[in-house]
């Protein structure tokens, strides 16, 4: 198993968001986070739930379910304007036009988007 720093600072800072969330709605338990993840974080899933599941013994979130979407990168060729929803690896020319002017905009953010909570 490889261990990576980013990706456990990261669970924890999902876990601390989302029990301050659940902690000022006065929630009780956390049932279910949603997560979105850009294609280019290179975040893993797998990763993520075992570090959650680690970090969030013996807090409100233990047990949650940690549910994902994907959001894909956009790439802009400037030789032909077009643009395009890419994903890693990222191709070096434009698939439209062969242009190796790319600007990729998107898919590198990673975000808590909601929770679901249980108050009694
Ligand atoms: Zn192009």
């Amino acid at each position: 198993m490889i261990i990576t720093v980013h990706e456990l600072a990261v669970t924890q800072g999902i876990l601390d968001v989302t029990l301050d969330a659940a902690n000022k709605a006065g929630a009780r338990r956390i049932i279910a986070i949603d997560l979105v993840i850009g294609e280019l974080s290179g975040m893993v899933d797998d990763s993520i739930q075992f570090y959650f599941d680690f970090l969030s013994r013996d807090t409100l979130a233990e047990n949650a379910a940690l549910r994902f979407r994907r959001e894909p990168a956009i790439v802009g060729c400037w030789d032909c304007g077009g643009k395009f929803e890419a994903s890693a690896p990222l191709s070096p020319v434009c698939p439209q036009c062969g242009g190796a002017r790319l600007q990729v905009t998107g898919g590198r953010e990673f975000r808590v988007e909601s929770i679901e909570v249980a108050e009694s």
